[in-house]
């Protein structure tokens, strides 16, 4: 299935950026830590601060692209469809599948071996209080 694509490359996208961010963060922290054994304090309070600001804004969007994917997560609900027996009235409940309409012949009534209708297709309501 080919849906799931865009956010898969936008989270690989997320991240590569998020590694440079650290890696460069990193750099400066170490530069920053050796101009201070240096006692050159001009390049090194400026060098952590960046480092700092870096690893701050890495982890920031770090929660961020973990927030967004158990966003889209929340989003997936289970599609069900219903399926009613027109002879015996035998109603049975299963996952959606693709390709399904209401109306459509589907799987034999286990019970009386007849064809079975969709009688409905709906999104399972996300539980609340
Ligand atoms: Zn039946």
């Amino acid at each position: 299935m080919g849906e799931t694509k865009t956010p898969r490359r936008i989270s690989t996208f997320f991240l590569a950026i998020i590694a440079v961010t650290l890696a460069l963060s990193i750099v400066a922290i170490f530069s920053g830590v050796n101009a201070y054994l240096d006692e050159n304090t001009g390049t090194a309070y400026p060098s952590l601060l960046i480092g700092a600001s870096g690893l701050a804004l890495s982890a920031y969007m770090l929660l961020q692209t973990r927030r967004r994917t158990s966003q889209f997560t929340i989003k997936m609900q289970p599609v069900n469809t219903t399926l009613l027996c027109q002879k015996c009235g035998f109603k049975n409940l299963r996952e959606f599948q693709r390709g399904d309409y209401i109306f459509k012949e589907a799987e034999e009534c286990p019970k009386c071996k007849e064809k079975m209708q969709i009688n409905s297709i709906y999104r399972e309501a996300e539980e609340k209080e």
